[in-house]
């Protein structure tokens, strides 16, 4: 059976893809490829989609950074392609270790207020891991908790990073979840935080929840600690999969990795950056320095990141096609990548990918 992976139809009422068809039938995208392996397995996306005569016209667009007013920003070409286009699909995109660099990830979340990160997590068939069943939504405030970039040196040898929560980001991605989960028919919605010691920012984050839950009189509503939640799914993800977890920004960064570990890691993990305008929809993983060059890449995740673009713009019958050769091609085991135990290069296995279309 033909299973919609990462949304339902209702997901269209979420998503509110605002996009025009061309003359030419087709929807122009905008293609982040990215750093390290982001142009390899951004070819094997295009490839893919060219076969399967997805009515998407890429357009790509170089987001190389620039100074504006002192500060690294991104050109003024990729925003305005983005804004047009209301949609984006993104290569990994490194970010030097450091001072001094303002990381693109969190620059383009925030130029879109990209508010809510959505990472489902489905255990992939044919590919073994101790656990073959799950299958986690995972949103994370996307926009500020630790992540807000508010640094400073105190004297010499004490810094400050602030931890910003609002109402208004909360609220925002609370009730986003909430009607995420009534769009994937799940029936309960779980706050993940540590209000037991942040008392007043994660307190106001699940404060918040619980108000915007009465707005949900159908949808189940509690909360858990982050620890607690990290030690039951290692220990069985099985209760969690009634659920869409919500959390602020840096517990969804680290439990998406963790969740992302159960299912046989990064190289199968996607996720979209919604926001009420655009959208940009990209792997959960880095821009591999360690592979990349060497047609080593699995580029599964992106594609992935991709059916969920496909579904968000409502094209629902080339996502599932997409899908299916994805997931028989996974199933198979014969052409996997390295990460999964596979020999093929990233080419090999997206040419697998396109003789199941
Ligand atoms: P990473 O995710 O790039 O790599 C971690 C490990 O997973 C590496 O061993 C890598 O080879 C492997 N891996 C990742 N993706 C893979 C794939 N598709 N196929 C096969 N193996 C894969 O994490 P990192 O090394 O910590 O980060 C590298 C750079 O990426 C850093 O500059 C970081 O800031 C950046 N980064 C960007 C994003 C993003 O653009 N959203 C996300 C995470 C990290």
């Amino acid at each position: 059976a033909q299973v919609r992976f990462y949304a339902s139809p209702a997901q269209e009422a979420v998503a509110k893809f605002k996009g025009q068809k061309g003359p030419d039938g087709k929807y122009t995208v905008t293609l982040i490829e990215g750093d390290g392996i982001g142009p390899e397995i951004s070819q094997s996306i295009k490839d893919i989609f060219e076969a399967a005569k997805a009515p998407i016209k890429w357009e790509s667009v170089d987001v190389t950074p620039i100074l504006k007013d002192g500060k690294t920003a991104i050109p003024d070409d990729a925003i305005a392609s983005v804004r047009r286009n209301y949609v984006a699909l993104k290569g990994p995109l490194a970010t030097p270790v450091g001072k001094g660099h303002v990381s693109l990830n969190l620059t383009l979340r925030r130029t879109f207020n990209l508010f809510a990160n959505l990472r489902p997590c489905r255990s992939i068939a044919g590919y073994k891991t101790p656990y073959d069943n799950v299958d986690t939504v995972l949103i994370r405030e996307n926009t500020e908790g630790e992540y807000s970039g508010i640094e400073h040196v105190v004297v010499d040898g004490v810094v400050q990073s602030i931890k910003l929560i609002t109402r208004e980001a909360s609220e925002r991605v609370l009730r986003f979840a909430f009607q995420y989960a009534q769009s994937i028919n799940k029936k309960k919605v779980r706050v993940v935080h540590k209000a037991t010691i942040m008392k007043m920012s994660d307190g106001l984050f699940l404060n918040t929840a619980r108000e915007i839950a009465k707005e949900f009189p159908d949808i189940e509503f509690d909360a858990e600690l982050l620890d607690n939640s990290c030690l039951r799914i290692v220990t069985d993800p099985t209760p969690y999969n009634d659920k869409v977890l919500v959390m602020p920004n840096l517990y969804g960064d680290i439990l998406s990795d963790m969740c992302a570990g159960l299912i046989g890691g990064l190289g199968l993990t996607p996720s979209g950056n919604i926001g009420d305008e655009c959208s940009i929809f990209e792997a959960v993983h880095g821009s591999a320095p360690d592979i990349a060059g060497k047609g080593l890449a699995n580029p599964t995740a992106m594609l992935l990141s991709s059916i969920m673009m496909l579904q968000h713009m409502g094209l629902h019958d080339h996502a599932s096609r997409i899908q299916k050769a994805i997931f028989d091609t996974l199933a198979e085991g014969k052409t996997l990548t390295g990460d999964l135990g596979g020999k093929a290069k990233t080419h090999e296995y997206a040419g697998a990918i396109i003789k199941r279309l």
